[in-house]
């Protein structure tokens, strides 16, 4: 079974537009796939659709071979980072990371060994007391990063996790997402509009253009027009 399958999946806002037009798409466990083109083309859209934060006006989305199409997120075996980060600011690093798993009703020790893993994973031991309202660009999108991993979610999903790193970082961040996928098996899906990084990270691109799937390539067999 795969991981992620899209069967014709179709996005038309309650304005009327038409975000998202027949997307087809099946990701094996362990893919890193990237959905690249320009700004307004149904990425972030199409992500959304997939964490469940918005409806799916037609097609079927399964994970696992199980239909998605009316799971709200918190059922899905989904995690969602957001480019933004979204980390609570008067809460230490241990306390943003292990919050998902309060939510879920984990208990205090579980959630400890969970955390202290995770914690380990991305190097953030030495922080893990600290508030994260003073951290580097780095260290939150690493707690990010962090924050989606620690429910141990089938699919990863990313927005731009990258754009609001300078070069050293991004780069930095590329690798520890390389090595996440190795060692974690987790399934990545990203969204971005810049081709070197749909390069640098995935097995696969997604190129998108008004709404529709222009070609699904890895990446050495990627065309761009002239
Ligand atoms: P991005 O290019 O990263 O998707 P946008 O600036 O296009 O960011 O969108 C920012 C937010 O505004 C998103 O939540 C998106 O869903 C919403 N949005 C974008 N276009 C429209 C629109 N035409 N009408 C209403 N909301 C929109
Ligand atoms: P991308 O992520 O590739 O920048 P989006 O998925 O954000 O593209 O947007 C795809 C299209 O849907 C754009 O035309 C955008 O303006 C529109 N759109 C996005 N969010 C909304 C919304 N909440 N309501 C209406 N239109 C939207």
């Amino acid at each position: 079974t795969p991981d992620l399958e899209l069967v014709d999946v179709g996005k038309v806002y309650d304005n009327g537009t038409m975000a998202v037009d027949a997307f087809n798409l099946t990701v094996t466990k362990g893919e890193f796939i990237a959905f690249l083109g320009p700004s307004g083309c149904g990425k972030t859209t199409t992500l959304r659709m997939i964490a469940g934060f918005e409806d799916i006006s037609s097609g079927d989305m399964m994970i696992k071979g199980v239909r998605m199409n009316d799971v709200p997120p918190q059922r899905r075996p989904t995690s969602m980072i957001f480019q933004s980060y979204a980390l609570f600011p008067h809460m230490t690093v241990r306390g943003n990371i292990g919050y998902g798993l309060e939510v879920k009703g984990l208990t205090k020790p579980e959630r400890d060994a969970k955390v202290d893993r995770i914690l380990a994973t991305l190097g953030l031991e030495d922080i893990a007391n600290r508030n994260t309202d003073k951290l580097s660009g780095g260290q939150r999108q690493r707690i990010a990063l962090a924050r989606g991993l620690v429910v141990e979610p089938d699919i990863l999903l990313l927005d731009e996790p990258l754009g609001a790193l300078d070069a050293n970082l991004r780069k930095a961040i590329q690798n520890e997402l390389k090595l996440l996928q190795k060692t974690l098996g987790v399934t990545f899906v990203f969204v971005t509009h810049a081709q070197s990084e749909a390069l640098a990270l995935s097995d696969r691109i997604v190129v998108m253009n008004q709404g529709r799937v222009e070609q699904i390539s890895p990446p050495h067999q990627l065309y761009t027009r002239p």
